[in-house]
Parts: structure tokens; sequence; C-alpha cells
């Protein structure tokens, strides 16, 4: 997935005007950007971008944010957005290591984590985007109400994730470990990887956590 070697990507993430440039200088203020107040969901890992560019044709009255890492991966996404010229729709391209740094308190509406690389190494556990140290950080730019909604085939960070969450004084509000047999299946929104893996008959686990402790003043 990590197509780092596409000649030109990181020039063409500098001038492409669907691509936000230094996104923390927004912080707090992701709504004069759009130049609504409609609600904020937000990405973390986009990859190509099937997910969020089908939620954001879906649904005009919320804006979504597109958070990835890497330029050469992020480029698919920017590819479908020129085509498509969202209006409800931003790219960025940052590691969400900083996510807080972006997102003032109380921002987001809702986080998305789809296949999040799983770190299988315990050396590397704080590395994955449902540690504990991406949960408070989570914690803090969502709002109230908000959400974060995890989907993976992979099982042990699966229960990792689950351990996390409720570690961390999260509330778990659903969860699956065959998403597709679901009658939310009706309504679910595939990512690339879920189309390979769920083909290859692994099936789909997912969560969905709410903060349930009051925001620190
Ligand atoms: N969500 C997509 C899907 O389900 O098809 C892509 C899944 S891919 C396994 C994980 C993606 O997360 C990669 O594109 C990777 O570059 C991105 N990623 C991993 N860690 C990240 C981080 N700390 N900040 C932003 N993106 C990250």
């Amino acid at each position: 997935m990590r197509l780092r070697n596409i000649p030109g990507a990181r020039e063409e993430m500098l001038v492409n005007p669907f691509i936000v440039q230094e996104p923390a200088r927004l912080r707090g203020r992701w709504h004069e950007e759009f130049g609504n107040d409609r609600p904020i969901r937000i990405e973390i890992g986009m990859g190509k971008g099937q997910f969020l560019l089908t939620l954001a044709q879906r649904n005009p009255g919320i804006n979504y944010i597109g958070i990835e890492k890497y330029s050469s991966v992020l480029l698919r996404a920017l590819t479908k957005q020129e085509e498509l010229k969202l209006p409800n729709l931003r790219l960025i391209r940052y590691d969400a290591e900083t996510i807080d740094e972006v997102f003032g308190d109380g921002e987001v509406d809702r986080i998305y984590l789809n296949f999040s690389d799983p770190w299988p190494k315990d050396r590397h556990a704080k590395r994955r985007l449902t540690s504990d140290r991406f949960l408070a950080r989570y914690a803090k730019i969502l709002a109230a109400a908000g959400c974060v909604e995890f989907k993976t085939d992979n099982v042990d960070l699966f229960d990792f994730s689950l351990e996390e969450a409720a570690a961390n004084g999260w509330t778990l509000s659903y969860v699956t470990r065959d998403l597709h047999s679901e009658p939310e299946a009706e309504t679910n929104v595939t990512t690339e990887y879920e189309d390979r893996f769920s083909a290859k008959g692994n099936p789909i686990c997912k969560m969905i956590i709410t903060r349930d402790q009051p925001r620190e003043q």
C-alpha cells in the first residue's frame, strides 16, 4: 500500500487546491474552511479514499476530512476528488501522531479508523491507532456525543482495541466480529482493504466506542 515512490507525488501535494496545507493553522476553525457549521467527520489512514469519497457523495450535509501519512497513497484519493470536486471533502497529508494539533477540543463529530496498520510486535503497540496514546488524543478532539468507528479483519488488533478502549474509560456502543453477516451490512460502506480481505473470506470486525467521561476543562 505504501506507494512511496510515485515521482512528483509530494510536489503535487504542495500545490493542489484539494489538499489543505499546514492544517494546524485551521485548528478550532475548520467550519470557516467549509463555510458552514455542519458536523466534521475524519478518517485517519484513508488510503486511496474509496470509503470517505463514497460517504462524502452520499452525505452532502456532513463535512469530511481524509488524513493520510503518505503522499503517494493520498495521490490516489486526490485523483478521484479532482474528478468529483466534492465541496464537503478536504484531504490532508499528515501523521496522526499529533492529530490534536490539527483539531480543537470537541471539534470533530466522528473518527473513522479502517484497517489500520496492525503493528503486530509488542514493542510497536504504541504505534497502533487504537492504542491508549491515540485514544487520549481522540478524546480531546471529539465532541461530547462523538464516537470512533473502527473496522479490521485482524482479530489480534481488534481484541487489543477492545481492551484499550475499556481500560481507558470508553463505552462500547456496537461490536461485531462478522459485520457482513449483520443487518448493518446493508448500509456499510466498504474500504479497499475491506473488499480485498472479505473476498478472501476473512470476517470483518467492527466496534463503535464513545467517550463516557466529561471532558477536562
Ligand atoms: N483505510 C484504508 C482501507 O481500509 O482500505 C487503508 C488501510 S491501510 C492498511 C492503512 C493506511 O493508514 C495506510 O495508507 C497508511 O499510510 C495510513 N496510516 C498509517 N499510520 C498513519 C498515521 N499515523 N497517520 C496517518 N495515516 C496513517
